[in-house]
């Protein structure tokens, strides 16, 4: 679309002038770098329609089921589905799994005895995640709490692995932990050639060291998964990427057979794992939604890159930078001063196709230690797959920004949010 079809659009929408310039310019010149993430999508489509193929998913498959769920078929036809469909050996996908960090959490849980170690080797983890290593919070029933040691390396000026530093924590673990996305941290993506590259050091020092990947927001993203590059098991959530923005909520691990096995047992019981859990609604949202979850990932990328080169237009400090490569689909934007990231919030807000009248302030949300804006307009709660944005009240006042379902919605935000700033 040109300029001038933008303007006519944008005017008969009562803007036009500098925002209408300014988006159109920014469409315009991303056309390589959606290009891109069009390629991407198109080679993860073909994958998840390959998944569903080879495991001949019928209308059957998405009846409800109650009580126990003995052989429910939906249920151990969709771990399969979202196996293959992750490059990886077995996954557990269950609505019981009730968060991104819980999916996490469940392979520290099942991997991890008392008297083991658990190293992170990306820096300080998601704050949730803090609380039950035990960092924080002080929660009983933390790892920390249950005897299980926990050690850190930082990852280097430029936000990447320290390799060296890794290795020489994790001589005597038994996981070492990867968070693939940023967090609330101005760093970029996990890489995965660096993440390949720090796994097949750790376990040449020691084999028996597990990978675990906190893969929350990477899903689709590029080509390959953690899975593919050396990973033994990851974990995310299904109110982001891999739910495509069907799904009503979840999670999901996937890796080796061994290790899934030990999480199920541990997130049901001992003896029965996988075996039961139902769910009475039926299983069609998360088979649909996996299914345009390469699409709705490119939906959310060029959602991303969009806001991040409108971002560049007008001064303000974005990462990453429009054309840089992505691994997850957060954009992290910095403002200089508070107003204007509640502002950015507040618009994200108004633009939402669900509760845009409402207007969020900063909050004292549990489990932060500063204030929090949110801005979450969203079918499903707190799904940010759906374009959603929030930060922390502190400076450097930056925003994450993610998701979008469509472009087309994420355009007209970036307009809305280039005129309320401007
Ligand atoms: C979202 C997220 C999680 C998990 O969050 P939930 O809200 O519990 O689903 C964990 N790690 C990262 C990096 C995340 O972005």
């Amino acid at each position: 679309m040109n300029t001038e079809a933008f303007g006519s659009i944008f005017s008969q929408l009562e803007y036009g002038g500098d925002s209408a310039k300014i988006v159109s310019e920014a469409h315009d010149e991303l056309s390589g770098v959606f290009r891109g993430f069009e390629e991407t999508a198109l080679y993860n489509q073909n994958k998840v329609l390959n998944a569903f193929r080879e495991q001949k998913i019928a209308v059957r498959h998405f009846a409800p089921t109650t009580g126990y769920g003995y052989g429910d078929d939906g249920r151990d036809a969709l771990d399969r589905v979202f196996a293959a469909a992750l490059h990886a050996k077995d996954a557990l996908v269950r609505s019981q799994i009730v968060s991104g960090t819980h999916a996490i959490v469940l392979c520290f849980q099942g991997l991890l005895q008392p008297g083991d170690v658990l190293v992170g080797a990306t820096g300080k983890p998601y704050d949730t995640i803090e609380e039950a290593i035990g960092l924080s919070g002080g929660a009983d029933g933390s790892l920390k709490a249950f005897g299980v040691s926990y050690r850190q390396a930082e990852l280097d000026g430029r936000g990447k692995l320290n390799i060296g530093e890794v290795l020489k924590l994790t001589k005597d673990a038994k996981v070492v932990f990867f968070q693939r996305s940023r967090g609330y941290a101005w760093r970029p993506a996990l890489e995965l050639d660096d993440l390949a590259a720090c796994i097949s050091a750790v376990k040449k020092e020691n084999p028996g060291c597990i990978a675990v990947v906190d893969n929350c927001y990477g899903e689709f993203v590029e080509t390959r998964e953690p899975t593919d590059v050396g990973a033994d098991l990851i974990a995310g959530s299904l109110i982001k990427n891999p739910g495509g923005g069907l799904a009503p909520t979840g999670g999901y691990v996937a890796g080796e057979p061994e290790y899934v096995e030990r999480v199920a047992q541990r997130l049901t019981c001992p003896g029965i794992g996988r075996e039961v859990g139902s769910y009475a609604q039926s299983y069609r949202p998360f088979y649909q939604g996996l299914f345009l979850a390469p699409h709705t990932v490119c939906q959310a990328l060029k959602t991303a890159a969009l806001f991040a080169r409108v971002f560049e237009k007008m001064g303000i400090k974005t990462l990453p930078r429009s054309t840089d490569r992505r691994s997850d689909i957060i954009q992290s934007v910095e403002f200089d001063k508070e107003e204007m990231l509640v502002r950015f919030c507040q618009t994200i807000q108004s633009v939402s196709p669900v509760d845009s009248h409402v207007l969020p302030f900063p909050w004292d949300m549990p489990g932060y230690s500063h204030q929090v804006i949110m801005a979450a307009g969203a079918f499903v709660e707190g799904a940010s797959i759906e374009l959603s944005a929030d930060g922390p009240i502190k400076q450097p006042y930056i925003a994450y920004l993610q998701g979008g379902l469509t472009y087309e919605h994420g355009l007209l935000a970036a307009l809305h949010t280039v005129e309320s700033l401007l």
